[in-house]
């Protein structure tokens, strides 16, 4: 059977692209799935205590653009969460990112003052400042807070999710840690917030259900590409190094082993996700039900530890953001580029750290450019 366009890859790249392609443009789509679900890394499920999980890790829905809110709305309604995070310095849970909130719970009350002022009169209240900028800094105030951050919040999180130092990774990572001068102690500052009532499998569910959109799940894609022909285009997906079959060597990924645990009581935690930067293997511990505000007797909870990826073998979570590993995925980008009937799109297919909204909007683009 021919199809206009075959996509490789159910996450949210792959099914945003079928799902355009099959109302607006009336085409017809094959997406070959490697796993035995839709939905990639937004996957989630029912456990086996009835809770609501995220497989491959929390998922939170934000994004500042209206556009994407729109759309993903579109496949199911959101129940509104601004997500908190707390950390684990010196005993206390404090919020996190470091913000006015956290300087007042660790700090003695006048050295606190103190910061705050020179912070808000050098960087404006509301600013995120990264903590590596920060940490070059000459003000014995600042240069002490910067210092603080770095060792009790940056440095052992970094190096127990990337395996490296903060001085080691790009700005795109780094930038991710900010002190952020605001009394404003939520996670994230986008407009749009939530997570879906039913869950993102649903929505998926929602996108595919068309007649002209066939999937095929539990199958890889080099395994069968003979098989079956495309008229228009090929969209690929998933590691961009394994399409060109590793020819200028295998990219760097992390890979996280999740640790599911349920709990036979109705809370665990004081926030829906606690970080450990300085203690234990484990960076983080997510609880469900706190970001989906599902009720239930029991709760459950999951630990993340990360490792270098075994490619080939693990899943592939994170590119590995050194200027090694971007200068080699460029000769790569430079193969794919040169490929016309091919778009590579997604957090594999670009080497790129995307966030679910930012994938939503980079298929959403290249559509519009179909
Ligand atoms: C631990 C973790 C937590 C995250 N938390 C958040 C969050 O809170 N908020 C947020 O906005 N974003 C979050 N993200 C990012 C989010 O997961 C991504 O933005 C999103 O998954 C990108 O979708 P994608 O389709 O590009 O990639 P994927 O979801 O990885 O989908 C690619 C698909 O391609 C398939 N595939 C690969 N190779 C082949 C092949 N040869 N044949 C067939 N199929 C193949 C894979 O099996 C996979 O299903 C998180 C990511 C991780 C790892």
């Amino acid at each position: 059977m021919d199809f206009d366009y075959i996509i490789v890859g159910a996450g949210f790249s792959g099914v945003v692209m079928a799902e355009r392609l099959a109302t607006e443009k009336k085409a017809k789509v094959l997406i070959i799935e490697k796993k035995r679900h839709f939905g990639g890394n937004c996957y989630d499920c029912y456990d086996k205590a009835g809770i609501l999980i995220h497989q491959y890790g929390p998922h939170i829905f934000h994004t500042s653009s209206k556009d994407v809110w729109e759309y993903i709305t579109r496949f199911g309604e959101m129940h509104i969460y601004h997500h908190r995070v707390l950390g684990v310095i010196e005993g206390k849970k404090v919020p996190i990112p470091f913000n006015l909130n956290t300087l007042e719970e660790l700090f003695p009350k006048a050295l606190g003052e103190r910061i705050e002022e020179k912070l808000v009169t050098k960087y404006g209240m509301g600013q995120k400042v990264p903590i590596l900028k920060l940490r070059a800094e000459n003000d014995p105030d600042l240069k002490f807070l910067a210092e603080y951050v770095y060792e009790k919040i940056f440095a052992f999180y970094t190096e127990k999710q990337w395996g490296l130092k903060p001085e080691e990774l790009t700005p795109e990572v780094t930038g991710r840690v900010p002190v952020y001068i605001s009394w404003d102690d939520r996670y994230f500052q986008d407009r749009y917030q939530g997570m879906p009532v039913e869950g993102y499998t649903k929505m998926f569910e929602r996108m595919l259900d068309h007649p002209n959109i066939k999937l095929l799940l539990n199958t890889d894609y080099f395994e069968v590409k003979d098989e079956f022909k495309y008229k228009k285009k090929l969209i690929y997906t998933g590691p961009v190094d394994a399409f060109f079959d590793y020819r200028f060597g295998k990219l760097m990924y992390r890979t996280i082993d999740f640790v599911f645990e349920n709990y036979p009581k109705e809370n665990y935690q004081e926030a829906a996700t606690v970080n450990y930067p300085n203690d234990y293997g484990f960076t983080r511990i997510s609880e469900f039900k706190l970001m989906t505000g599902q009720l239930s007797p029991t709760t459950t909870t999951v630990k993340e530890f990360s490792r270098e990826a075994v490619v080939g073998t693990d899943e592939l979570y994170y590119p590995m953001f050194t200027d090694e590993w971007i200068a080699k995925y460029r000769e790569y980008e430079k193969e794919a580029a040169a490929l016309n009937d091919t778009i590579f799109l997604g957090r594999l297919a670009q080497y790129r750290y995307y966030n679910m909204d930012q994938a939503i909007l980079a298929s959403l683009a290249a559509f519009q450019k179909l």
